[in-house]
């Protein structure tokens, strides 16, 4: 076996984190198979991504084109299926992003791998890929085995796999020609538009509280923020609170919504369903206040308060009279 690609997603002159991700699962599964992992980095004028990624894996494939500035799975299809036919990877990893999404299925196709979508969990037995995907809202985790095949392709949930930290410089930036040979008018970028951030941005806060719909009604949130400002942090929520409309979408932690990594997540009345987890499971410290001991936020807490949140509140409310 040879080696494992993971296809580098950057957006806007920035590695997204789901890269880094990969390029840990990568390596896990390419040194057990006694291989090399190679991140794939499509994109014009990329030299700096390129060498952040070499700090962190041995090898960095490059295609400059000016015609790869933005994604388009279909000039990405092109270059990867000719880097696959090359150096055929037994492993290629896309991230299960709406880029990944947008690509995976149509290079499945066209190389003939068989591809597993959403992956948690990745090895190999016998030489087949073997995958894990969590369905049914997180209840079910369904274990997945594949046809033989001379590669695979995997596309990971984001969140699951923890970055690894940069090793120091190696030397593993090579060049690759760019095999498009004409431009494509089918699929053009047209414009980057971020989404407009109104009012509070709680990607950028050090502390969260949040709150899920155990809190049973829109009447606690504004005792719940008051606590939140005297710890000196900001008010967010789960899905089903924006739904209900006791708070806007901009507050909504999730795949949905935004993913936080703040240094404190107090989280209220959630009950930790993967699309909610997910987004959360970066930050420093978490503490979950909840009155089901079985609560799955219990899972990923470093920090659990098995009660009605109603007698935990006016407690943190006295303790963090003063702090911020
Ligand atoms: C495609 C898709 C995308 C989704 N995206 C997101 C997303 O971005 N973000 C997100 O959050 N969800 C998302 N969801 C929904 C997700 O599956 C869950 O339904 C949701 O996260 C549950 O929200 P919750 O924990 O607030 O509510 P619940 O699951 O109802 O949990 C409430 C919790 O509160 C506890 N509780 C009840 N009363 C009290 C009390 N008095 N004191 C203390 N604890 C109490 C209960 O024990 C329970 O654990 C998505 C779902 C789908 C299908």
């Amino acid at each position: 076996m040879s080696q494992v690609f993971v296809l580098v997603e950057h957006r806007q002159g920035k590695i997204r984190d789901i890269t880094y991700e990969m390029l840990q699962a990568g390596e896990t599964l390419a040194s057990k198979q006694g291989a090399s992992s190679t991140a794939v980095l499509l994109g014009h004028d990329v030299k700096a991504l390129a060498e952040d990624l070499a700090t962190r894996t041995s090898k960095v494939l490059v295609v400059e084109d000016e015609n790869l500035k933005n994604f388009n799975s279909i000039l990405y299809q092109k270059v990867l299926s000719s880097l696959i036919a090359k150096y055929q990877p037994f492993l290629t990893l896309i991230g299960h992003t709406a880029f990944g999404m947008d690509l995976a299925p149509s290079l499945s196709v066209e190389m003939g791998f068989p591809l597993v979508t959403d992956c948690i969990g990745l090895s190999f037995e016998e030489n087949r890929l073997k995958a894990v995907r969590s369905v049914y809202g997180g209840k079910l985790n369904a274990h997945i085995s594949t046809r033989e095949s001379k590669g695979y392709l995997a596309t990971v949930r984001p969140g699951v796999y923890s970055p690894g930290a940069p090793e120091g410089k190696k030397d593993g930036i090579v060049m690759e020609p760019s095999p498009l040979q004409e431009r494509n008018d089918i699929k053009k970028f047209i414009e980057y538009i971020e989404a407009p951030i109104a009012g509070e941005d709680i990607t950028q806060a050090e502390i969260i509280v949040s709150v899920g719909q155990g809190i049973g009604g829109p009447e606690p949130i504004p005792m719940i923020e008051e606590v939140a400002r005297s710890l000196g942090g900001v008010l967010a929520c789960s899905r089903p609170v924006v739904d209900r409309n006791w708070l806007p979408k901009e507050r909504q932690v999730g795949i949905s919504g935004k993913t936080v990594k703040p240094k404190v997540y107090i989280a209220i009345g959630i009950s930790g369903a993967f699309q909610h987890v997910t987004a959360m499971q970066g930050s420093e410290t978490i503490i979950a206040i909840n009155k089901d001991p079985r609560a799955p936020i219990f899972n990923v807490a470093d920090y659990g308060i098995v009660d009605d949140f109603q007698n935990v509140i006016p407690i943190l409310k006295e303790k963090a009279k003063g702090m911020k």
